[in-house]
C-alpha cells in the first residue's frame, strides 16, 4: 500500500504539520491505508451525529422559522471550511488538517446560537460556566459513542488542538492551554491559527448578506462602513449597470469582501513568516506571536465592520427576539431535568450513576447537544404549553 499521507503531503511547506510527525491518537488505531491520518479525522467528524445536528442549530436567525435563505450552523461550517482550505492550500500547509478542524469548529455549539450558550453559561456557573470550544472537545472525546474500543472519535492531538481557539500559552492573559490538557508553552500550528480567521471571514461576510436580505440592515447603513463602501464603489465602477441591481451588487460586494480579507491574510501571513524566519514547525510552535493574521492596515477596518455588525445586527432586537425568548426556555428545560433526572434518556442517567459525572454536567451535555427543534419539542413536553417557536 502506498504511503498516502506522504504522497498528499509531498508539497507542503517545511513549517506545515505532517502526519508522520503527528502526536497521534489517545488510543492506538490502524491508520495505514488509502486515507491519511487527518483525512480519517475529517471523515469521523462528518459521520458524527453532532455534525449532522448542526443543520438544525441557529447561527444567527432561527432559520426553520425565519427563512431557509439564512445560514445555519452547518452551512456556516461549510463556508468556513472552503475558506480554510483555500488559505491552507495557498500557504502550502496541511489542507486535510485545516479541513478537519474547520468542519469540527462549531460542534460544541448549543441550540439557539449565542443565547443558548449564554443560558448554559449562567446555569453552569458553579462548575466553571459553559464554553463552546471546551464543549466541542467533550463532544469529540467523550459524547460521540461510535466505537467499541474507545469513547469519542479518538481524533489526533492536532485536530483536537483545533478547539483551543481561545486558549493561550502559559504566562499570557487568557485561558491556559494546559487547562484542557495540551502542552502549556506552545503556539498552535498554522493550520489551526488559520481556521479561526476563516471563521471570522465567513461570518463577517455572510452576516452582512443575511442582514441585508432579512431587511435588518439597509443599504444606507452598510454604506456607512468604510470597508463596504469602498468595495461597493469598486464593484460599481468595474461593472457598469450594477448600481441598478441591488441583489447582484450585494453578491459582488460580498464576494469581493471575502477575496479582500483572504488576500490580505495571505500577504500578511507570508510577511510574518519571513520576518520571524520561520523554517520549521518547531519555529511556529515557539514563536511568541500568532503568525496568521490581517495587516495593520486592514485590521482596524475589519474591526469597524465587526463593531457595526455587533450593534446593528447581533444586538438588533428584531434579530435577538426569538433567541432571547429561548434563552429563558433553555434554562427552564435545564431546571426541569434537574428537578426530575428520570426525564433524561437512560444513557445520560447512567453517566451520573456509574461514570461519576455531576448531574448538572450531564444535563448540560444533553441540552447543548440538542437542535433548535428538539429543544422546542422537549420544552413543550416538560415545561410549556406553547408548541410554537
Ligand atoms: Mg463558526
Amino acid at each position: 500500500m502506498p504511503d498516502i499521507a506522504g504522497t498528499l503531503e509531498a508539497h507542503v511547506a517545511p513549517y506545515a504539520v505532517r502526519a508522520a510527525l503527528s502526536r497521534g491518537r489517545a488510543f492506538p488505531d490502524h491508520d495505514a491505508g488509502y486515507r491519511g491520518l487527518f483525512q480519517r479525522d475529517r471523515d469521523r467528524i462528518v459521520h458524527s451525529s453532532a455534525f449532522r445536528r448542526l443543520q438544525y442549530k441557529t447561527q444567527v436567525f432561527v432559520s426553520v422559522v425565519e427563512g431557509d435563505y439564512f445560514r445555519n450552523r452547518l452551512t456556516h461550517t461549510l463556508e468556513v471550511t472552503q475558506i480554510a482550505r483555500t488559505i491552507a492550500r495557498a500557504l502550502a500547509l496541511n489542507e486535510d488538517l485545516s479541513e478537519a478542524i474547520a468542519l469540527a469548529h462549531d460542534l460544541g455549539h448549543t441550540p439557539f446560537g449565542h443565547s443558548g450558550e449564554s443560558a448554559l453559561d449562567e446555569v453552569m456557573q458553579s462548575q466553571g460556566g459553559f464554553d463552546h470550544n471546551a464543549q466541542g472537545l467533550r463532544v469529540v472525546d467523550l459524547l460521540e459513542q461510535r466505537y467499541p474500543r474507545f469513547p469519542g472519535l479518538n481524533l489526533t492531538y492536532e485536530t483536537r488542538e483545533g478547539f483551543l481557539k481561545n486558549c493561550v500559552p502559559a504566562g499570557k492573559p487568557g485561558r491556559p492551554r494546559a487547562e484542557l490538557g495540551f502542552a502549556a508553552d506552545e503556539m498552535s500550528p498554522l493550520e489551526i491559527q488559520l481556521v479561526g480567521h476563516a471563521d471570522e471571514i465567513a461570518y463577517d461576510t455572510h452576516d452582512l448578506d443575511d442582514g441585508l436580505v432579512s431587511g435588518t440592515l439597509t443599504d444606507e447603513q452598510v454604506r456607512a462602513v468604510p470597508l463596504w463602501r469602498d468595495i461597493e464603489a469598486q464593484v460599481v465602477k468595474e461593472h457598469a449597470g450594477s448600481e441598478h441591481d441591488a441583489r447582484l451588487r450585494r453578491f459582488a460586494v460580498v464576494r469581493r469582501l471575502i477575496a479582500t480579507l483572504v488576500g490580505d491574510l495571505l500577504a500578511e501571513t507570508r510577511r510574518r513568516l519571513a520576518a520571524h524566519r520561520i523554517a520549521t514547525l518547531q519555529d511556529v510552535r515557539c514563536c511568541p506571536e500568532e503568525l496568521v493574521g490581517f495587516s495593520a492596515e486592514l485590521s482596524p477596518r475589519k474591526a469597524e465592520l465587526e463593531a457595526f455588525l455587533l450593534e446593528g445586527f447581533y444586538n438588533n432586537p428584531q434579530v435577538k427576539g426569538l433567541t432571547t425568548l429561548w434563552k429563558e426556555r433553555l434554562k427552564q428545560l435545564f431546571a426541569a431535568y434537574r428537578d426530575d433526572p428520570r426525564r433524561l434518556p437512560e444513557g445520560h442517567r447512567r453517566r451520573v450513576e456509574s461514570a461519576g459525572e455531576s448531574l448538572d454536567r450531564v444535563i448540560c451535555d444533553y441540552v447543548a447537544g440538542m437542535t433548535d427543534r428538539y429543544a422546542r419539542k422537549h420544552w413543550g413536553t416538560l415545561v410549556g404549553t406553547d408548541f410554537g417557536f
